[in-house]
C-alpha cells in the first residue's frame, strides 16, 4: 500500500493512541498530528477527579512523557485546528499555515459541552469542563464554602459534586430527568448514586431545569428553576452532555449521524478517512445499533484500531463497553450495555456500598454493573465475552461463587 502520509486531526486520547500505535505498527512515513490545544494528547477522567481536587497536576494525565512523544517524530501541530478537509485534493486546511496532504486521514476530534441555552448561561462564574483550562478554572472557584450548583445529574455533575464536597463546598444537583445519570444506568443505580450523594450532604433535585441565570444583587450568582424556585450560589458548573465535533466531516460530504459514521474498521464512508473515539459512531455489537461510546476504553481502544486499519491490516473494533466512575470513596465500574428489555437481577444489598446488577437476555448475562465490585465484575466479564447461560437464582445468591457459575 502506497501510505506516505497519514494525517490525524484531534490531539486527545484516540489521536495520540492513533500516533503512538502507527509507529508501534512500523510506519516509517510522516504522522502530523492537528490539534487545537496547547497540550500534547493526554486523557481526560481526571479533570474532575484527582485534577480537579488539587491531588494531581494536569501533567499526569499526559499520555506519553515528552521524551517518549518526541521519539515518535510526529509533525504535532498544537493550537491549529482542522477547518475544511478538501476530499478531492485530499487535504486538510487549517487555522494556520498551509493545508496538509493525507494518503489516510483519520478524524480524532471528539467532542464539546454541551451548552446551556438560557439567558446568563455565559456569565462569570458559570462553567463547562473538557479540558485542562477548564479544570483549572472550575478548580480555582471551588474553594471552601462557596456554593456550587450543577446543572445536569450525569457523570461529570456527579464527579465534580463529590470532588466539591471534599472540597467543603455546598452542593446542589438539579437534574431535568427524574432520576440520575438516566440514559446510562438502571433505577437501583441511580436510587443508590441519590442516596450516596444526598449522604454526602448534597441536594439532588431531580425533574426540573435551570430557566436563567442572573448575577445576584449581593454579590454570586443566582439560578431560576423551572418550577420557579430560585437558588443562591458562587459558582455554576454545566454538565448537561457531549456534542460530537462531526460538522467537518458533515461539510466534507461524509456520512454523520449525531458522529461520524464509521464500520468496525473505522472507515467513514469515504475509505481514505476513518474516525475514532467520541466523534465516531459505529454499529456496536454488544447495544445491537448504532452509537457513539463516550469513554476512556473506546477512545484508547478505536484509536489503536483505526490507526492499524489506516495501515491495511485487518480489524474489527467491538470491544465490550466498559466505563468506571469514582465519586467519594466508590469506584462504580460498567459491562456490556444494560437495556431495559433486559432482566435485572442483583446480587448483594443494593443498600449497602458493595453489590452487583446483572443484565440478562435471555438466559445469558449480557452487562453487569455495580459500586466497589471489581472482583465479582471480573467474572461478570467472563460470564459475558463466553456468553454463559445461567441460572438466576443462584446468580443472586451471594453465598455461590461467581467463579464456581
Ligand atoms: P478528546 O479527548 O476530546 O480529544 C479530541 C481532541 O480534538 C481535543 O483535544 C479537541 O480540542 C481536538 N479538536 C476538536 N476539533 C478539532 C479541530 N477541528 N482541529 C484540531 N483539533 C480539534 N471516560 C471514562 O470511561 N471514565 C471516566 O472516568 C471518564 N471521566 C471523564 C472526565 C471528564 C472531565 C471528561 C471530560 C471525560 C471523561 N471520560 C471518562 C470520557 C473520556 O475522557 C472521553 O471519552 C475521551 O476523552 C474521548 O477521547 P477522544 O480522543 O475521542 O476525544
Ligand atoms: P452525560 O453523562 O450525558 O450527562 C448529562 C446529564 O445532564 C444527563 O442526565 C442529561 O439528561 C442531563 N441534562 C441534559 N440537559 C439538561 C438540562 N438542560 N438541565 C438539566 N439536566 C440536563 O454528560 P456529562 O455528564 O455532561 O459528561 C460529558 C462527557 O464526559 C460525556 O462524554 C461523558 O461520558 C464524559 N464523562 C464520563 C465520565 C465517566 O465515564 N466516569 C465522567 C465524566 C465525564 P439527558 O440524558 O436526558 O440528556
Amino acid at each position: 500500500m502506497n501510505t506516505d502520509t497519514i494525517v490525524i486531526v484531534g490531539a486527545g486520547q484516540a489521536g495520540g493512541w492513533a500516533a503512538q500505535t502507527l509507529r508501534s505498527e512500523g510506519f516509517k512515513g510522516r504522522i502530523v498530528l492537528i490539534g487545537d490545544e496547547a497540550h500534547r494528547p493526554y486523557e481526560r477522567p481526571p479533570l474532575s477527579k484527582a485534577v480537579l481536587a488539587g491531588d494531581a497536576h494536569a501533567d499526569s494525565t499526559h499520555l506519553l512523557k515528552q521524551d517518549a512523544f518526541d521519539r515518535l517524530d510526529i509533525d504535532w501541530r498544537p493550537k491549529v485546528a482542522a477547518t475544511r478537509i478538501d476530499r478531492p485534493a485530499t487535504q486538510v486546511h487549517l487555522s494556520q499555515g498551509e493545508p496538509v496532504r493525507y494518503d489516510k486521514l483519520i478524524l480524532c476530534n471528539g467532542g464539546r459541552a454541551r451548552r446551556l441555552e438560557v439567558p446568563g448561561a455565559d456569565l462569570p462564574g458559570v462553567f463547562t469542563l473538557r479540558s485542562i483550562e477548564d479544570a483549572m478554572a472550575l478548580g480555582a472557584a471551588l474553594s471552601a464554602n462557596k456554593r456550587l450548583l450543577i446543572v445536569g445529574g450525569g457523570w461529570i455533575g456527579l464527579e465534580v459534586a463529590a470532588t466539591a464536597r471534599k472540597k467543603g463546598l455546598d452542593v446542589t444537583v438539579v437534574e431535568a430527568m427524574d432520576r440520575l445519570c438516566k440514559r446510562t444506568v438502571p433505577p437501583v443505580i441511580s436510587g443508590y448514586l441519590h442516596r450516596l450523594h444526598s449522604a454526602h450532604g448534597v441536594e439532588v433535585l431531580l425533574g426540573t431545569g435551570v430557566r436563567a441565570l442572573a448575577r445576584a444583587p449581593g454579590g454570586g450568582l443566582s439560578a431560576t428553576l423551572d418550577d420557579g424556585r430560585a437558588i443562591a450560589c458562587d459558582a455554576v458548573l454545566v454538565g448537561i452532555g457531549l456534542v460530537a465535533n462531526d460538522a467537518l466531516a458533515r461539510e466534507a460530504g461524509l456520512a454523520c449521524e449525531g458522529g461520524v459514521v464509521v464500520d468496525s474498521q473505522c472507515r467513514s464512508s469515504d475509505p481514505d478517512i476513518l474516525a475514532a473515539g467520541d466523534v465516531a459512531a459505529w454499529h456496536c455489537e454488544w447495544a445491537g445499533r448504532r452509537m457513539r461510546l463516550e469513554s476512556w476504553q473506546n477512545a484508547q481502544e478505536q484509536g489503536i484500531a483505526a490507526a492499524r486499519a489506516a495501515l491495511g491490516m485487518a480489524v474489527n473494533h467491538q470491544p465490550l463497553p466498559w466505563f468506571w466512575s469514582d465519586q467519594y470513596d466508590v469506584n462504580l465500574q460498567i459491562f456490556g450495555m444494560p437495556a431495559p428489555s433486559h432482566r435485572v437481577v442483583v446480587r448483594g444489598d443494593p443498600d449497602s456500598h458493595v453489590f452487583v446488577v446483572f443484565f440478562l437476555d435471555q438466559d445469558k448475562v449480557v452487562a453487569a454493573l455495580g459500586p466497589n465490585c471489581a472482583k465479582d465484575l471480573r467474572f461478570a466479564r467472563r460470564l459475558i465475552e463466553r456468553r454463559t447461560s445461567i441460572d438466576p437464582e443462584r446468580l443472586a445468591d451471594s453465598r455461590t461463587p461467581l467463579a464456581k457459575l
